[in-house]
């Protein structure tokens, strides 16, 4: 019996680092079985044993738990389908392989590689299908002793599918709802192959749908020829009742819009495409991750969840609760989705301000202690208060922020040629007096006390305050003079405008 709850599968094959596309399918996939009070599975396709690559499956493991989406089955976790990785589920296919011949919809086809390359050159836009399967080295057309005796001494083989020409298959896609393809286009596909004793892709992954009770097939894979294909494997084994619904994403395109989003863009364009940083067990080559780049991960969940689908409305910041409530297939557009990247720099932007100051000092911690500062969670914590609205990432909070952790040693030419007057050694000896006098060494009480003193002496507001800076900070940045002050401290401050009024005026 098939049970009522909806229950959703992410099926990556493990052949490199997961493109930030799969990321997206595999979000879509939760929003939609969460919001059914579903079940979320990671299955690893792994048949294709060429394209395997190790560590691959680790990976797809670690984006997922740094991104926040729990799996309910997953190979790690086990659960009662299992086992969840194909290669480990070899015994099962086979018997659907001989239902299928024995059925006679499928056949045993023994063509060699050079052989089909032989017909590919001497046919046009050769298919293996019902217009040439019979003119081909198969059961079909070799007698029913020969194919057994060629099985029996070890020749290699494959099963293909025997796909009816002619014949209109409806699949019903819940974004781009009821579309008939004629079956004319799809060739008898390798759904077995005996050199590996293995299924392809396309059995493996129609039986463990079937298997593991999927309701919902949720693929950002190309439309054809899965969808169709997939369809008549489905009535082929006569489970066409218990058939999952489809839906098929949209692409994510380049952000010019023309064609697929590839790891190469980003190179180009200087972006991370994998969720995180993948380093190639071959070339060693690294590619970077968003993690690394110093993304927070609800960013990333909610930046990739607008690619594609939209809630109709103009609220762009959703919690992850807030997206699983608000998500519908309705909503998902049926073309691509170009990728935008300042968007999601955008989104970072905005899920720092939206973190606590004491959870971005945590991570800063790593870049001050590279840089062997110690200092009190509490000072950092405030610095960050002081500056956050000026990052996208928290590794920029450094270049923001470093004077609140170090004096200047140098200062910056162009602005002391700017901003140095021959009077401000003298008026900044004066202002060492005045904030010396202030006890309560408060943003508000300096700025009471400092404004007083220009004001009495008649003295430049902006000359002041910008040579004050430049002795403090070393350049003309940062946040309001005064709360920088407040925090490294009245001793500090004049320290600093001692060693600048020292140092510049050589
Ligand atoms: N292993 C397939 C892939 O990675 C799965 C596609 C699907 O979700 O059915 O493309």
């Amino acid at each position: 019996m098939m049970s009522n709850k909806t229950r959703v599968r992410f099926a990556p094959s493990p052949t490199g680092p997961l493109h930030i596309g799969g990321v997206r399918t595999a979000l879509y996939n939760y929003l939609f079985t969460k919001q059914q009070g579903g079940d979320f599975i990671l299955r690893i396709e792994d048949t294709d044993s060429a394209r395997f690559v190790p560590g691959a499956e680790e990976y797809i493991q670690e984006a997922f738990d740094w991104l926040g989406l729990p799996f309910d089955e997953s190979p790690a976790k086990g659960g009662e389908f299992g086992p969840y990785r194909q290669s480990e589920r070899k015994d099962i296919y086979k018997k659907y392989v001989d239902e299928l011949l024995e059925k006679e919809l499928a056949y045993i086809a023994f063509d060699t590689p050079e052989e089909l390359d032989a017909k590919r050159n001497e046919t046009a836009n050769f298919q293996y299908d019902a217009s040439t399967r019979l003119q081909m080295r198969n059961s079909l057309t070799l007698p029913t002793e020969e194919v057994k005796k060629l099985i029996d001494s070890g020749e290699q083989y494959v099963v293909r599918i025997k796909i009816e020409p002619n014949i209109d298959i409806t699949v019903n896609d819940l974004i781009r709802g009821e579309v008939v393809i004629n079956s004319s286009v799809l060739d008898d596909k390798v759904i077995y192959k005996s050199s590996d004793q293995l299924p392809t892709y396309h059995l493996a992954n129609v039986v463990d749908d079937h298997l593991m009770q999927i309701t919902h097939v949720i693929r950002g894979e190309e439309w054809l020829p899965s969808a169709p294909l997939h369809v008549w494997l489905y009535r082929s084994f006569d489970w066409e009742n218990t058939m999952p619904q489809f839906a098929h994403l949209p692409l994510i395109l380049k952000p010019e819009g023309n064609g697929k989003l590839s790891k190469r863009d980003g190179d180009r364009l200087g972006f991370p495409v994998f969720p995180l940083e993948w380093r190639d067990p071959q070339s060693s080559e690294i590619s970077s991750g968003y993690r690394e780049s110093g993304y927070l991960p609800q960013a990333v969940v909610n930046f990739l969840a607008l690619l594609g689908w939209n809630p109709g409305t103009e609220q762009e910041i959703f919690s992850l609760d807030e997206l699983v409530q608000a998500f519908s297939f309705d909503r998902c557009s049926k073309s691509g989705a170009k990728f935008d990247f300042e968007k999601a720099k955008w989104f970072n932007h905005k899920y720092i301000q939206e973190t606590s100051d004491d959870v971005l000092a945590e991570m800063l911690e790593p870049v001050l202690s590279e840089k062997n500062i110690s200092c009190e969670k509490d000072y950092t914590a405030k610095v960050i208060g002081l500056v956050k609205e000026r990052v996208n990432f928290v590794k920029e909070l450094w270049d923001q922020a470093s004077f609140f952790f170090v004096a200047p040693t140098s200062y910056d030419e162009k602005t002391v040629r700017k901003r140095w007057k021959p009077e401000t050694p003298e008026q900044l000896s004066e202002l060492i007096y005045v904030l010396q006098s202030i006890d309560d060494f408060s943003s508000e009480n300096q700025e009471k006390a400092v404004k007083q003193w220009i004001e009495d002496r008649n003295y430049h507001l902006g000359n002041i305050m910008n040579a004050f800076r430049l002795a403090v900070v070393g350049e003309s940045k940062g946040p309001q003079m005064f709360d920088i002050t407040a925090l490294i401290g009245k001793q500090e401050t004049i320290d600093r405008i001692n060693r600048a009024i020292k140092e510049i005026s050589l």
